[in-house]
């Protein structure tokens, strides 16, 4: 099936009970078992299926499915947000004393994860500026259990080199996880350029219209989790009856990182999606394709229009020629540059509160990816807990403004643009 076909019918197959053409939202806790034999084989892996919705859910299976096939991966998961969605991937890897080399761009609530609470249970993170790959490698040492980028970080927007990331990380036997949030599988697949697990907020493009929190990780099926130094692959479990995820799961062998997500963090933690999340999403998908066109359509008119615009300073756009990062997001990303736009606007701070204030048809939210058009400004909100000296590192200034287009018609969000900036 293509991307198009696969996000309408993908993992989804008809109950022939109820014939039920949408997917149905599965709103149970637990699940009858047929036997105590069943019920036991459940237990044991024997059997694979439903048991309690912590675990799983029917609705949930068929966005997991839906996911795997749009991204190209052997299994995903899906969790209650993508900010648990990163903490269960770097858990499911790490314990005390074990390192992760990370981006140093990243979203701000994961980099506050990593920066403080990561530290709490002895997972230590060094940062690193991703523009130069060869950081990546220069930071690992013998305790690095996994390195970890945005493909387009935010809000600098700058692009990663995932296959030059990728590279580094494969030549130290290290997985690559890669939050694509900001590039939905229509647009960018990592899984084809090196990662290893990839990572979604669905709360944003995915879902696309700002109504439900959810995350998913996608396992691409190829790591090879039997170097003894991942600890927690290679010991017996004996919350799991001395499963060694590496080497027991015989044919669930390539889905070893998915499979222990489920059984120990989420089992464990409980950050579970709720079935209705499940059905929001998968309605998102059916429409992903077509949204991500026009959001990158919108999102290019609205930088070249601000490009040419007096009270701007500067405009960053993956997809505008010129742009730092035009060069690597042009390698990558084939289909379309999203939706994000960031500007300096004159004036600084004042200016930028006045913009925001202007605007009419924008909205001034902590969000990005939902349908309608969206504005921010990042120093005095969502990145306001960073230092001076962090928000440098996160390319952020005192006059940036954040842009999530939306799908609206063209003229009218750069009419609302033109006359904020006016006023
Ligand atoms: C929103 C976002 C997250 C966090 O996801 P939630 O669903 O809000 O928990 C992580 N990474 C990126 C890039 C995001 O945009």
């Amino acid at each position: 099936m293509q991307f198009e076909t696969a996000a309408l019918h993908g993992g989804q197959k008809v109950e022939q009970e109820t014939l039920s053409r949408a997917v149905p939202i599965h709103r149970t806790t637990a699940y009858l078992f047929k036997s105590t034999e069943h019920a036991a084989n459940l237990f044991s892996l024997k059997e694979l299926g439903n048991i309690y919705t912590r675990l799983g859910n029917p609705t949930q299976s068929i966005l997991e499915e839906r996911m795997a096939l749009l991204e190209g991966g052997a299994a995903s998961l899906a969790l209650s947000s993508g900010t648990s969605a990163i903490f269960y991937s770097i858990i499911n890897i790490c314990q005390a004393g074990d390192e992760v080399v990370a981006a140093n761009n990243l979203y701000g609530g994961t980099y506050s994860q990593f920066n403080s609470i990561l530290p709490q249970f002895g997972i230590k993170v060094i940062f690193v500026d991703p523009t130069n790959p060869e950081n990546f490698s220069n930071a690992i040492t013998e305790k690095t259990r996994a390195l970890y980028c945005e493909t387009i970080g935010n809000p600098g927007l700058t692009m990663t080199d995932i296959e030059a990331v990728g590279k580094i990380a494969k030549d130290n036997n290290l997985p690559l996880i890669v939050d694509a949030t900001f590039t939905p599988p229509c647009l960018f697949r990592p899984l084809e350029h090196g990662a290893d697990i990839v990572i979604h907020s669905l709360t944003k493009w995915i879902g696309g219209h700002g109504t439900s929190i959810g995350g998913i990780v996608t396992d691409g099926g190829s790591f090879d989790w039997t170097d003894p130094k991942f600890t927690l692959f290679n010991e017996p479990d004996l919350s799991y009856h001395g499963l060694r995820y590496a080497h027991d799961l015989g044919e669930m062998n390539p889905i070893a990182f998915a499979l222990r997500m489920r059984l120990v963090p989420l089992r464990n933690l409980g950050a579970c999606i709720a079935p209705d999340n499940c059905w929001a999403f998968l309605q998102g998908m059916e429409t992903l394709s077509l949204r991500m066109e026009r959001h990158s359509l919108n999102g290019l008119a609205v930088a070249e229009y601000l490009a040419n615009h007096d009270a701007v300073e500067w405009v960053n756009y993956p997809g505008l020629p010129g742009s730092a990062n035009f060069e690597t997001a042009s390698r990558y990303l084939k289909n379309g540059f999203g939706g994000m736009v960031t500007f300096g606007i004159k004036g600084g701070l004042e200016s930028g509160k006045n913009f925001i204030e202007s605007l009419k048809l924008f909205s001034h939210v902590a969000n990005v990816g939902d349908a309608k058009s969206l504005a921010i400004h990042p120093a005095s909100t969502t990145h306001s807990q960073l230092s001076a000296d962090q928000l440098q590192e996160s390319g952020i200034t005192d006059s940036m403004i954040r842009l999530s287009v939306g799908i609206e018609h063209i003229d009218d969000i750069v009419e609302d643009l033109l006359q904020a900036l006016a006023g």
